[in-house]
């Protein structure tokens, strides 16, 4: 995993990045290499490394999270097409980012997994 949290840095504006939305609780902004042609990333704009650091009092930023990707999903007009939203946790996941994020993938057929 990175030592450098970049997502953290994106989220203060610290760094650039193609931000589609941000609130209080939560940062979304586009895949700098994506794997379909609507990539894009949900992202809590507090640290949580992993999936695996998710605790109950997260509930709310969590649903938030799924809601604002839903959302997104339909204002981009994947939604009734379809997509898929993906977390990966550790390192046999591939988790390159050490902060917790929902990708959401869509605009063509994605293989199966
Ligand atoms: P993961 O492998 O699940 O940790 O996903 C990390 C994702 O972050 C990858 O798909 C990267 O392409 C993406 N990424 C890395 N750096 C940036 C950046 N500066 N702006 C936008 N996306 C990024």
């Amino acid at each position: 995993m990175k030592k450098n949290n970049i997502f953290k840095k994106i989220i203060k504006k610290e760094i650039p990045a193609d931000i589609l939305y941000q609130d209080s609780k939560v940062t979304v902004f586009s895949d700098i290499k994506p794997k379909a042609p609507i990539h894009f990333l949900v992202v809590p704009n507090k640290v949580i490394s992993s999936l695996n650091e998710i605790q109950k009092k997260d509930k709310n930023l969590i649903f938030h999270m799924l809601n604002i990707a839903i959302t997104l999903a339909k204002k981009k007009n994947i939604s009734s097409t379809g997509y898929r939203l993906l977390i990966n946790c550790n390192q046999h996941a591939g988790q390159e980012i050490n902060h917790l994020h929902i990708h959401v993938l869509g605009g063509k057929k994605l293989k199966s997994i």
